[in-house]
Order: structure tokens, then C-alpha cells, then sequence
């Protein structure tokens, strides 16, 4: 029986955590949920899973969460803000804690996670992205887990299966492509933000919905890997495969491929990173490949989607551009959701950003915070 804190239980990822833990009641115990906004959802998991502890973002919505679990006789321990994340992030009874807020507030209770000694699984890659020096060496040093929940990265993660990282020639992670994978360049600026939120593969958050939209997904997850398999960003390639089957692969110095499939569904990643280093049956996730017919690669179209280069830039420069390159984007998402710029103005702000950046070799964390809100203040600014 595993433990878990559960730190964004109402959000896409989170209620698919809530599937898991339902199909595996004898060996997945949510100790602890945190949410953003949402009390009917958070009150609806906490009747059914009983944590011990819950957390809401805003103080102003404990009144309500209160009383909407008064009314079902449920007493757990409250609490909310940053200060919330932190309990929960290191409650005793914890095995692991699972961070799925979006974006970067999930740094600082991952971090206090680790130093509590709890393994972690990661489904928030912009902490690794900001931050994945500091968080790989805190593990390293308190002698934990840091344990993938993306989808590609589970999949490397099961493909390396403990081999050292000599012996990988390259990691290749795939990409769906986004809704606009065949969408001509002279046609993205008419994008709306309802066609960005249509994604082909799978159903997600609208961060990461319009991120898949631009590959700044996929950018991301370039420097995640980086960090959580300790390769240098040079070896870690991407390919477009629009059937989202392969999650991706590892090829070896010797030039064996070994991949990982199946039909598309997070809850595999997610059972996988909570149950490891055992597997447990499911009989969620089922795989037909006559139905599936056939899997097609493509190469990424850089000069449409110039993100993987500018992840590829921030990983090679390294020091703070990765955080600024992320901290760019998640305002220029907001600011495409908001109305205030277009599609194609997304990637022009993040390489607006990043050029007007001082690069620092950081050695604390208070640097990257700097150069984070920095960033997100030039992001806010800017008319691309
Ligand atoms: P969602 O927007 O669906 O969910 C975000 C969650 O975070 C919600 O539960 C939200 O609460 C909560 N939240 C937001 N701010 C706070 C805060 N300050 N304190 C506590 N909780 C907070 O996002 P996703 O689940 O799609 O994505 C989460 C992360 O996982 C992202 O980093 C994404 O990149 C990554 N990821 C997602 C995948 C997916 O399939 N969705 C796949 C791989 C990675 P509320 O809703 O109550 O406001």
C-alpha cells in the first residue's frame, strides 16, 4: 500500500490519479489532495477517498469546502495557500507525493518533499524545466525517487529499465503533432484560441492543451528529460507521430530500439509512477494494433513550430534561459487565452524574452526565481 499526496487533485491530471486510486483501492491510499478552485470537485474526492489532510489555494474558499463537508460528515484537517502545499507536501504517513498544479507552484512543495525524504512523481514539467538541476541533485542527495508521470517520459523511463546512461545513443521522444500539425504557416495567424484547445490525442488542461497547439509541450518536455535522465540535451531528439502509440524510445549505443506503446491513456503513466517498481494489473488500457492499422513518423516542421529550437537554445545556454523560456511562455499562453495576442505571438514573445535575457550560471534557487519573475514581467509587457 502506497501512501499519496495528491497536489492538483481537480484538474485533468488529478482525476485521472482519482481513477487510479479507485482501481487499485488495496494499494493506492490518497492521504492528501490539494486544489486550486474547484470545492465541489475537491469535496466530491474527499467523500470518497477520505484523506486525512486537504488543501484549497485560496484561503477565501475555505468557508465553503467547510461547510460543503460539514454537510456530508467529513471533518479532515484544512488548509490553503502555499502553506497548504507545504503540509501536505510533507505529511508523515506520505510514501509519495504526486504534483500536478499547473505550472510552477508546485516547485516549492516538490522541493520540501523531497527534503521530508518522500520519492515524488512529477506530472509538472515546467518545475523540472525551471529548476531541474536543484531538484535532481536535492533527490540525489536525500536518496529519493523523482518518478515520471508524462506519458513520453514514463515511456523512457520503462524503456532505459535501469540501464546506465552510457549506453544510450539518443532518446527519441514523440510528438502528436498538435491540431495544426499540417496547418499551413500563412493560415496560423487566423488560430483561434476554442481551434487551439481541440487537441487530436488526448483530452488535457488548457495549459498544456495550447502548449501541445505550439510544441512548447514539447520544448518542455526536451528539458525535462534532459534533467530527469541526466543527458545532454544534444541526445535527446523528438519525432512527430501523430497516433500517439509509441509514448517514446530509447536507442542504444549499439542501435537497438526499444520502445513503449499503447492506446493513449494517462492513467497508465500515472499507475505506473505510483505503484513502481511494481506493475499491477488493469484492465483500463487495452491495445489493438489491427485497429490502430499504422504508426507514421515525421520529422518536426521547426521553421512552423520554432519552439523545439528554442528549447533546444535554452537546454544548450542552460543556467537561467530555461526558466526564462518557460516563465515567457506560460504568460504568453495566458495572454493567447486572454485575447491579448495571437497564436503566432506566442512563440515570437518567448524568443522576444529569451534574447533580451542576461543569462546567469545560477548556483541558488533565489536566481532563478529572479530571472523567473523577470521573465514573466518583460512576458507581461511586450506587444509581439
Ligand atoms: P489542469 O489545469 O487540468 O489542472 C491543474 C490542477 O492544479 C487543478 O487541480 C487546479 O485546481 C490545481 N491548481 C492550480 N493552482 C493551484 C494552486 N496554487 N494550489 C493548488 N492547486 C492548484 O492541468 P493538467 O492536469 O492538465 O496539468 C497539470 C500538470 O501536469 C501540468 O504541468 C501539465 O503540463 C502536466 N501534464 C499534464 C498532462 C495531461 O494529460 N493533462 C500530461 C502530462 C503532463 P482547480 O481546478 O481546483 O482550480
Amino acid at each position: 500500500m502506497k501512501n499519496v499526496v495528491l497536489l492538483g487533485s481537480t484538474g485533468s491530471i488529478g482525476t485521472s490519479t482519482a481513477m487510479v486510486a479507485r482501481d487499485l483501492p488495496g494499494k493506492i491510499n490518497l492521504v492528501g489532495l490539494a486544489a486550486g478552485s474547484n470545492v465541489d470537485r475537491l469535496a466530491d474526492q474527499v467523500g470518497e477517498f477520505r484523506p486525512r489532510m486537504v488543501s484549497i489555494s485560496s484561503a477565501g474558499n475555505l468557508p465553503a469546502l467547510k461547510e460543503s463537508l460539514q454537510s456530508r460528515g467529513l471533518a479532515p484537517e484544512l488548509s490553503s495557500g502555499d502553506e497548504g502545499l507545504l503540509q501536505l507536501a510533507t505529511m508523515e504517513e506520505a510514501d509519495i507525493v504526486l504534483v500536478a498544479i499547473v505550472g510552477t507552484a508546485g516547485l516549492a512543495p516538490a522541493l520540501a518533499a523531497i527534503r521530508a525524504g518522500k520519492d515524488i512523481a512529477v506530472a509538472s514539467k515546467e518545475i523540472l524545466v525551471m529548476a531541474g538541476e536543484i531538484v535532481m541533485e536535492e533527490a540525489r542527495r536525500h536518496g529519493v525517487r523523482v518518478l515520471a508521470v508524462d506519458s513520453e517520459h514514463s515511456a523512457i523511463f520503462q524503456c532505459l529499465d535501469g540501464k546506465p546512461v552510457d549506453s544510450v545513443r539518443k532518446i527519441i521522444l514523440t510528438a502528436s503533432g498538435g491540431p495544426f500539425r499540417t496547418k499551413p504557416a500563412d493560415e496560423f495567424a487566423d488560430i483561434t484560441v476554442e481551434m487551439a484547445l481541440k487537441h487530436p490525442s488526448w483530452v488535457m488542461g488548457r495549459k498544456i492543451t495550447i502548449d501541445s497547439a505550439t510544441l512548447f509541450n514539447k520544448g518542455l518536455e526536451m528539458i525535462e528529460a534532459r534533467w530527469l535522465f541526466d543527458l545532454p540535451i544534444d541526445q535527446v531528439d523528438v519525432v512527430v507521430h501523430p497516433q500517439s502509440v509509441i509514448h517514446s524510445m530509447v536507442e542504444f549505443v549499439d542501435g537497438s530500439i526499444i520502445a513503449q506503446l499503447s492506446t493513449p491513456d494517462m492513467c497508465l503513466p500515472i499507475q505506473y509512477a505510483l505503484t513502481y517498481p511494481d506493475r499491477e494489473p488493469s484492465s483500463r488500457v487495452q491495445t489493438s494494433f489491427p485497429t490502430i492499422g499504422s504508426l507514421d513518423f515525421e520529422e518536426p516542421d521547426t521553421s512552423r513550430f520554432p519552439s523545439i529550437n528554442l528549447a533546444r537554445e535554452a537546454a544548450r545556454q542552460g543556467g537561467t534561459l530555461p526558466a526564462v523560456f518557460n516563465a515567457a511562455n506560460e504568460v504568453a499562453v495566458s495572454r493567447f487565452i486572454e485575447r491579448e495576442i495571437g497564436f503566432p505571438g506566442i512563440t515570437q514573445l518567448v524568443e522576444e524574452v529569451m534574447q533580451r535575457h542576461k543569462v546567469v550560471q545560477y548556483r541558488t534557487l533565489d536566481e532563478i526565481i529572479e530571472a523567473d519573475a523577470w521573465a514573466r514581467e518583460y512576458a507581461s509587457a511586450i506587444h509581439p
